[in-house]
């Protein structure tokens, strides 16, 4: 029995597809079932924490109440991840380049979540439903309307997220340096951001949030498993796969194959309703936006020529030689 002034009853709920152990107060008894103490999963029951802020253990947190004698093995409540989430032209939409080749048409065109980062909102609520996380923030760096990519997270099972509200495009980093001045302030365990935005693919924020934080990074992540205090990332490369040990806090970036995202149930989109989002700008985080890459010009790909069909081996080899390809 851990040695404590706190007294919980703790209560395993079958309602949940995860294990949760809502927490009651009773007097001069703590009711946690030794044997099954290696095996509890805790997922903090929010409303009822919000309700019982007095009961909450010394140091303020529900850890402290719930375990309050030696940890229980493998068990971190207390990690929280950051998910930037950029709103792009959705995947779908085939992209019109303006006349005047200053850049790509927005008006009238669906916006989403950019894929990648769907990804790594679910990862985050992956890890958060196993108990290995307390709270997933989205944030998104963007226009007014990127609070409803920001909806689009919490409803995926984020708990809160952030705006920076910016009128232009912000270069990565820019991203970045805001991204860095979040995470000092909210001190996540685990920043998850998608491997590049199908927008300008430039594929550096993570990498620049890496850096400008001393944190260690690995790109591309096609699997994940966390302990305590590191992560072993399997990533993809060119060759193959590559395994990465790294210490937490780190930087991952998340690469198409590490999970099939879900869809938000119409429950869930309703209670995101309710989920707050803290608006800021970027001067609010000390970081100037202005940019300092010039575009030239943005013009359509060249078009694809058609294919051919052949009959045999023999011909096909023989294109493909005339093409240079062999
Ligand atoms: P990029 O380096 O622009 O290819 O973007 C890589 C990743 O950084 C994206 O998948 C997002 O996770 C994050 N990111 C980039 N720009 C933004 C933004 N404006 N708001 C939120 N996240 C962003």
């Amino acid at each position: 029995m851990p040695q404590s002034n706190h007294f919980a009853a703790v209560q395993h709920d079958d309602s949940h597809a995860f294990p949760v152990f809502r927490i009651g107060v009773r007097q001069r008894s703590l009711f946690v079932d030794s044997e099954r103490q290696q095996s509890l999963v805790f997922a903090p029951h929010k409303d009822w924490a919000a309700e019982n802020k007095e009961l909450r253990g010394h140091c303020g947190c529900l850890k402290c109440l719930l375990f309050p004698g030696p940890l229980i093995q493998g068990i971190s409540n207390a990690m929280k991840v950051l998910v930037p989430v950029k709103r792009v032209i959705d995947y779908n939409v085939k992209v019109r380049v303006k006349a005047d080749q200053t850049g790509v048409d927005l008006a009238n065109v669906k916006m989403s979540m950019n894929p990648f980062d769907e990804i790594s909102v679910e990862e985050a609520v992956r890890l958060k439903e196993k108990g290995k996380v307390s709270e997933v923030i989205a944030v998104s760096i963007g226009p007014a309307q990127a609070s409803e990519t920001i909806r689009t997270a919490l409803a995926m099972g984020a708990d809160r997220g952030i705006l920076v509200k910016t009128d232009g495009e912000v270069e990565p980093l820019a991203v970045a340096k805001i991204l860095k001045a979040i995470c000092d302030i909210e001190k996540p365990s685990l920043v998850i951001a998608g491997k590049q935005a199908i927008d300008d693919d430039s594929n550096q924020t993570g990498q620049m949030l890496a850096a400008l934080l001393g944190w260690p990074q690995a790109t591309f992540a096609h699997r994940l498993e966390f302990g305590e205090t590191s992560a072993k990332v399997e990533r993809e490369i060119d060759g193959g796969l590559q395994t990465l040990a790294i210490t937490l806090p780190a930087v991952i970036t998340t690469d198409l194959r590490l999970n099939e995202p879900r869809y938000a149930s119409l429950p869930n989109i309703m209670k995101a309703k309710k989920k707050p989002i803290d608006e800021k700008t970027p001067a609010d985080y000390g970081v100037d936006v202005t940019p300092r890459l010039k575009v030239l010009k943005v013009c359509e790909p060249p078009g694809r020529k058609g294919g051919v069909k052949v009959k045999t081996m023999a011909e096909f080899l023989g294109k493909l030689r005339e093409a240079g390809a062999l």
